[in-house]
């Protein structure tokens, strides 16, 4: 599932969160994508699945 939020004037945050529920950018904030718009098209959801997939793969739920 894909997460987008406004953080900031100019800058969302866009993330993948777990099937559970886990979200492995919860702690650090750092493997989030980070977008003027914060768009969730095609190529935002692969770059933010990309940016987050090492860590959703440790997730064992
Ligand atoms: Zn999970």
């Amino acid at each position: 599932m894909i997460h987008s939020e406004q953080v900031g004037e100019d800058i969302c945050d866009i993330w993948a969160v777990c099937k559970c529920g886990y979200d492995p950018t919860e702690t650090n904030t750092l493997h989030r994508l980070e977008d003027v718009w914060g768009g969730t098209d095609d190529n935002n959801c692969r770059d933010a699945i990309d940016c987050t997939w090492n860590e959703l793969l440790k997730c064992e739920g």
